[in-house]
């Protein structure tokens, strides 16, 4: 099947890169320039696991092209993806104007009948606008569908080659029949293709991100409720985790969830409820509890050193919003380092895939240390806010002997208290005891 993607993003390289190891002739369109040219070298222009190998195998082939141009690329597809960006806009709903722009791109380039199916995540009702801004520049017949996306950077291959389930929201015959029979090679059973109208696929995405995030703004808020009784949350978390009805995912107490996804969908979510006078009482709650989660860290250093932040040096491990990828949009560590710096703090970081993100985009706000033992270096404070795997088992020796206060805080509960506790730290957790 000859396949567009428009948007070489995490979920549209992923995408395209993906459908061409399925034998697919997919050609991916990006309006940077500088990133396509990166593509044609072979050059992933961000971090993710298994995504260059994916890319190369199938460059070398001639099945995943890349171009600039999206009449070169929509010309003669059957389909057409839509995986541009969908960012909150500033009364936090979902801003559609790259989605908006690329369907009047694809519209003027249709050459015959083609299905345009939405990736990027868009509120409910949006498929009508995609319609609507095709139809101003078609000169062919097409259909528009939804087809939300579920992968999750740091494990984005893994989860587009095997997906849990695939939501094709469709109303078309001839578009459902096209996205079936495309989607047939990765899914082996059919049964985990949920063919439904297109509103309920544009909703299923945001009530999959607003259910985790609920999850994780309940454990979190669970948190201190244990610290003030003498509970322990990570004994709570094992404890309903066992019970098959909740199950152990997403249970994490922690510094707070970012991304560029879960906090903008939440806000998206609760914009369009609000919107249409519906209350969605638990999402806005869950929301409102991460905007304070995100606070609490900042909070705790505080008050171990009595509010005298001026002067300190404090050092943060892990700066991208989740392991396993350089993405740093929203992540807590950076809004951390705010409160820090504007209490007068210096803050050094180290993150194994993210220093290049935050050295373009967060100026002065952070130095940067290339190994997580020289972040440590004089430091008053060592904060894990992003738990790599190289960094959930610290040398508590060796930090101790460059440190200049033996202080830690654990934003992920992943050290071993007593461990940090033996070499003489002050260990400080989330609800932990
Ligand atoms: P991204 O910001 O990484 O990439 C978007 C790309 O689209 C950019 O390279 C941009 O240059 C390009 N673009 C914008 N307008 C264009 C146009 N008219 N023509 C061609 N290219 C254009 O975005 P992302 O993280 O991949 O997310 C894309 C969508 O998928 C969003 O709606 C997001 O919510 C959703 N989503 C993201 C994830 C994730 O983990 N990142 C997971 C599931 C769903």
């Amino acid at each position: 099947m000859k396949i567009a993607v428009v948007g070489t993003g995490y979920v549209g390289l992923v995408t395209g890169a993906g459908f061409s190891d399925f034998g697919h002739d997919v050609t991916c369109v990006d309006i940077d320039q500088a990133r396509v040219e990166r593509l044609r070298r072979g050059e992933i222009p961000f971090f993710e696991p298994g995504l260059h190998d994916l890319v190369q195998r199938n460059t070398n082939l001639s099945r995943l092209k890349f171009t600039t141009s999206t009449a070169a690329a929509v010309e003669g597809a059957q389909i057409v993806f839509i995986a541009v960006g969908t960012p909150s806009a500033a009364d936090g709903s979902a801003d559609l104007s790259y989605v908006i722009e690329a369907a009047k791109q694809i519209g003027a380039a249709l050459t015959q009948f083609t299905v345009i199916v939405t990736k990027s995540t868009v509120p409910v009702g949006t498929a009508d606008k995609v319609m609507a801004a095709v139809a101003t520049t078609a000169k062919h017949p097409f259909a528009v569908a939804s087809n939300p996306e579920f992968l999750k950077e740091g494990d984005a291959v893994n989860d587009f080659m095997k997906p849990a389930r695939v939501i094709v929201g469709a109303e078309d015959p001839a578009a459902i029949e096209l996205l079936r029979t495309l989607y047939q090679g990765v899914l082996r059973t059919n049964d985990r293709i949920h063919v439904m109208n297109i509103r309920s696929a544009e909703l299923t995405k945001y009530a999959a991100n607003c259910m985790l995030a609920v999850r994780i703004s309940f454990m979190n808020e669970l948190s201190h409720l244990c610290e003030v009784v003498g509970a322990d949350i990570e004994s709570i978390r094992k404890g309903i985790g066992s019970d098959p009805r909740i199950g152990n995912k997403f249970l994490f107490a922690g510094a707070g969830f970012g991304g560029s996804c879960f906090p903008k969908d939440l806000r998206a979510l609760i914009h369009t409820a609000r919107e249409l006078d519906v209350p969605l009482g638990v999402v806005d709650a869950a929301e409102r509890a991460n905007e304070r989660q995100k606070r609490v860290l900042a909070h705790k250093i505080s008050q171990h050193f009595n509010g005298a932040l001026q002067g300190k040096r404090i050092a943060l491990w892990g700066l991208a919003f989740k392991p396993e990828t350089d993405d740093i949009r929203e992540s807590p560590a950076l809004v951390l380092a705010e409160q820090l710096r504007s209490a007068g703090a210096t803050v050094v970081g180290y993150d194994p895939e993210a220093m290049s993100n935050v050295r373009a985009q967060c100026g002065d706000l952070i130095e940067l240390a290339q190994e997580p033992y020289a972040a440590a270096n004089g430091a008053d404070a060592i904060v894990l806010v992003t738990e790599w795997h190289a960094l959930r088992a610290p040398d508590f020796a060796r930090l101790k002997s460059v440190m200049r206060q033996c202080v830690a805080f654990d934003g992920r509960n992943v050290w071993l208290p007593n461990v940090a506790r033996e070499h003489g730290f002050s260990y400080y957790g989330i609800g932990r005891r």
